[in-house]
Formats: structure tokens, C-alpha cells, sequence
């Protein structure tokens, strides 16, 4: 599949995990920064190994599924105090890292090893979908973001430059008042 969707993906993990304490009167838990490097891990195969074919993707060491477990390890820095905080980050960049290689496995297949010999999975979401699984991506995110950008501003959120964000925030506001 596109970067959108590998990038998205991850992010609206993040996204549901800030709804769900907004609603419970909780702050978010991740900041821009935090979204941007759990987008990152979602590219983050493709980042490592730019490449356009699927055969290039095929022979890709980071499209292995030891790429994730290698990755791993890393998680025990956040055993120390001072990067505890940011352990949810690592963990959903590294979940986007595994997101990415079931997306790349069911539409086209990735290596088992990264030699290219042994590959699993095939096309069982055909290339034509993949640029509409990106804008549903995107704009999926926005509405979870939006969402939670609403609630957080308990409802006062205004959005006056952008007429059909404007209209969505009144759909909303008018819900509530049921
Ligand atoms: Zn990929």
C-alpha cells in the first residue's frame, strides 16, 4: 500500500487512545511530535529501503518480519525513568512498523527473510484500491483529530474559515443539546 495509509494507520491508533481520555475529562496523552514520530514508524520500512517494484520490496531486509522484532529490544530504554513518558509513543510507532508489514503482506507479499526466497502473502488488496485507502486514511484522521480537537474545547470549537468544518461542528453541537 501508499505511505498515507502506512502513515495514517498508527496515528489514528494514537487518535482513539487521546479520544477515549478526552472523554473521560483526561489531556491528550500525545503531542504533534509524538504523532509525527508514530507516523514515522509507520513508513519507517519504506523510509529505510526506498524502492518502487514489487520485487525491490520483495529482497527488502526491512519488509522482513524480523525487522519489527529486531526493533524491539529498543523498548527497554523506557525501562528508565527519565524516557518512561514516552514509552506509548515507541509503542505505537513500533505497532505502525508491524501495521505497515500486514498491509504490504496482503497487497503484493513481503519476504520472510529479506532475501526475496521465501515470500508470504499475496494481492489481496489490488494496487487499484490503494490511493482510495489512502484519502479514506486522511480523512479518517482528520475526523478523529477533529473529533477530538471538539471535545477538548467542550464544544466551543469554531471554525469559522472552513464553511463544511463549520457545518459538522453545528451538526455536533446541536446533538448535544438533545
Ligand atoms: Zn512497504
Amino acid at each position: 500500500m501508499f505511505v498515507g495509509t502506512h502513515a495514517c494507520l498508527p496515528v489514528i491508533l494514537a487518535g482513539f487512545w487521546d479520544w477515549k481520555r478526552v472523554r473521560q475529562e483526561l489531556p491528550p496523552r500525545f503531542s504533534k511530535v509524538d504523532l509525527m514520530v508514530i507516523a514515522l514508524g509507520g513508513i519507517l520500512p519504506d523510509l529505510l529501503n526506498i524502492h518502487l517494484s514489487l520485487e525491490a520490496r520483495h529482497s527488502s531486509a526491512t519488509h522482513s518480519i524480523w525487522f519489527p522484532l529486531i526493533l524491539a529490544p529498543f523498548a527497554l530504554i523506557f525501562f528508565l525513568p527519565r524516557f518512561q513518558k514516552s514509552f506509548p509513543t515507541f509503542l505505537l510507532a513500533w505497532v505502525g512498523v508491524v501495521l505497515h508489514l500486514f498491509c504490504d503482506l496482503i497487497s503484493g507479499g513481503i519476504p520472510l527473510w529479506g532475501s526475496g526466497t521465501l515470500i508470504i502473502g499475496k494481492y489481496y488488496v489490488h494496487p487499484v484500491y490503494w490511493l482510495p485507502l489512502d484519502c479514506i486514511s486522511i480523512l479518517f484522521t482528520w475526523f478523529v483529530f477533529f473529533r477530538i480537537k471538539y471535545l477538548v474545547s467542550k464544544g466551543t470549537l469554531v471554525s469559522p474559515t472552513c464553511s463544511w468544518e463549520e457545518k459538522i461542528l453545528e451538526d455536533w453541537r446541536k446533538r448535544e443539546k438533545r
